[in-house]
């Protein structure tokens, strides 16, 4: 009876906040508003920290409370090295960018290239959500190149609905309401491309987001890890190549800024929003909480 208690009295707490941060322009609003909870899923060790780092780091460094969640554990995606100890190591990087983010981490003991759109992986991917009571939820589209990214959107798709429902995995918290569920961009065209809701200038954060980059040797640094083996002309110098590898992140964050340019000058201002040179963009979901642009701009780190 004390647990049910315990449980009720909890489920009230959480019933009587607000689950999402309340505008400031809300004029003489006196409560602090809560933290945002944001939960964001990558295929692999890599994947949340390329597509959201900068928004990640700009979220914890205004008091909000971010983790990361890897599928897979990444331990295929080499040349030389595969198994557990690859796994091993990749679960150390990303843990040492989660220290460089201000942010948590946990990367799923599911091999890599395996990821399936089970029922017993929809369960898991809405435990996490309840578990971390997210206010939003980010994640590949379900049309991206890999299978373990295609499979990571249809899980979050599949979960949208059910972390409501008080008894579909009952262990654990529904959230009071659905998440706001966002997309990475991606430069897929079929079925249809990415477009984007919300676009980020994370020029205030971006050297975090390379030191992060930097912390990941096995995906961008040695000589035998993924990119440095399919990406043409990498150099054969330890430093040049994770430079290079490096500056191949640096373009594409510098890409997503100029692709949508109008945006960010919508949201920052002319001045401001020409001058920006890093952005990191995202898509509105369709099966989440459906946020009206005010109420985005009000979750997002705008500053
Ligand atoms: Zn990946």
């Amino acid at each position: 009876m004390r647990v049910m208690t315990g449980v009720a009295a909890l489920l009230a707490v959480a019933m009587a906040q607000p689950a999402v941060q309340t505008t400031r322009s809300q004029a003489g609003s006196q409560a602090p508003p809560r933290p945002l909870r944001i939960i964001a899923f990558g295929a692999h060790p890599d994947d949340a920290e390329l597509k959201a780092s900068g928004v990640a780091a700009l979220w914890a460094a205004a008091g909000h409370k971010v983790k990361f969640v890897a599928m897979t554990n990444g331990d295929v995606g080499h040349f030389e090295s595969a198994g557990g100890p690859l796994a091993k190591r990749r679960q150390a990087e990303v843990a040492e960018c989660a220290k460089i983010l201000g942010i948590e981490t946990e990367v799923l003991d599911i091999h890599d290239g395996e990821l399936m759109p089970s029922l017993e992986n929809r369960r898991t991917v809405a435990r996490l959500i309840r578990d971390w009571q997210a206010d939003i939820v980010m994640g590949h589209r379900p049309y991206d190149y890999h299978p373990d990214h295609r499979y990571t959107g249809v899980l979050i798709d599949d979960a949208a609905v059910v972390v409501v429902a008080p008894f579909f995995v009952p262990d654990t918290r529904p959230t009071p309401r659905n998440p706001v569920f966002m997309y990475y961009s991606d430069n897929f065209q079929d079925p249809k491309p990415f477009t984007p809701s919300m676009v980020v200038g994370i020029d205030a954060v971006a050297e975090k987001k390379w030191q992060c980059i930097g912390a990941m040797p096995s995906q961008f640094g040695d000589k035998d890890s993924w990119q440095a083996r399919t990406l043409p002309n990498v150099p054969q110098g330890d430093g040049e190549r994770a430079a290079y590898l490096l500056d191949i992140v640096k373009k594409r964050n510098m890409a997503v800024a100029d692709q949508y340019r109008d945006r960010l000058i919508a949201l920052y201002g002319e001045e401001r929003g020409r001058k920006l040179q890093y952005a990191e963009a995202f898509q509105l979901g369709q099966y989440g909480r459906q946020a009206s642009p005010d109420e985005l701009k009000a979750m997002f780190p705008l500053q």
